[in-house]
């Protein structure tokens, strides 16, 4: 191209490129033969991209974006790259649910894969609750939390609080919920954690029907039993009887949250986890 104008194609650019603006057809950072302005030739690709990503950056709505792929294909080219989707607005990723097409998802997919939070959270949500894909949505949603979103912090809670996403023993959900990489224990668990262990305080994987001796459990507060979370690195304990919810599988095991549950399914309880009818069965057969 140096040296020469390119020539202009006999169809508008929109006509000319239009086929190509969905499809993932033209290459990045290539610049293709057909339409476009001549005077954006001058220009070099970085200087393109930097010009495309504050424009993500500082779109008003989806089309502003979309309008970038369709005006001709070497902004189509240079607006499929990861910065451009990485730097995409809020504002720009806000799609309308009358507008939703495959196109739209594929663009808040390449928009998520570059590492969008909030393309992560958009396309997460809808996953989950509207194109019923509980996994990938919560995995989506799971990526956006762990940079700091703080909405799809709150929607991973309420999904895992709910137990949204199926029956109450759903191990799909466990297995979308386990997607959460597990944290280092704040400072704060462990010392509630070692605080009930030095008191002789344990989560005991009791057996239903058998009533474990109160001294075993530590309790001498004369208020009942009251339990530890089962999973060894929250350290929260009941603070009023029946408060915490038993594995509904064996009812061996006691959660604070459906988040421990999860992290403590994937670390431990999985391996652990007995249907409670084997304990009946067993029970009975050593009677
Ligand atoms: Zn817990
Ligand atoms: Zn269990």
């Amino acid at each position: 191209m140096v040296g020469q104008k390119r020539k202009r194609s006999s169809l508008p650019p929109q006509y000319a490129t239009a086929g190509d603006c969905c499809g993932g057809g033209g290459g990045r950072r290539k610049r293709l033969a057909g339409g476009g302005p001549d005077y954006l030739d001058e220009l070099p690709d970085d200087l393109v991209l930097a010009v495309l990503s504050k424009l993500a950056a500082s779109a008003s709505s989806p089309s502003d974006l979309l309008s970038v792929h369709l005006t001709c294909k070497r902004l189509n080219g240079l607006g499929r790259h990861d910065m451009v989707f990485a730097k995409a607005s809020p504002a720009s990723l806000a799609v309308k649910a009358a507008s939703w097409s495959e196109p739209v998802q594929r663009f808040l997919k390449l928009c998520a894969d570059a590492g969008n939070l909030e393309a992560c959270y958009i396309l997460g949500m809808i996953r989950f609750y509207c194109l019923g894909n509980r996994s990938g949505g919560a995995a989506l949603l799971a990526r956006a939390a762990v940079g700091g979103h703080a909405a799809a912090l709150y929607s991973l809670a309420v999904i895992q609080f709910n137990g949204s996403g199926g029956a109450k023993s759903d191990r799909d959900l466990r297995a979308g919920a386990a997607l959460l990489p597990e944290a280092e224990p704040h400072p704060a668990n462990l010392f509630m954690a070692d605080w009930w262990a030095s008191r002789g305080v344990q989560a005991t994987a009791k057996k239903p029907g058998l009533e474990a001796p109160a001294a075993a459990t530590g309790d001498s507060d004369g208020g009942g039993e009251l339990r530890l979370c089962s999973h060894v690195r929250c350290g929260r304990r009941e603070t009023r009887r029946h408060e915490f919810r038993r594995c509904s599988v064996c009812g061996a095991a006691n959660y604070c949250s459906r988040a421990c549950q999860a992290l403590d399914w994937k670390r431990a309880h999985k391996a652990q986890c007995v249907p409670m009818d084997r304990w009946l069965l067993a029970a009975g057969e050593a009677q």
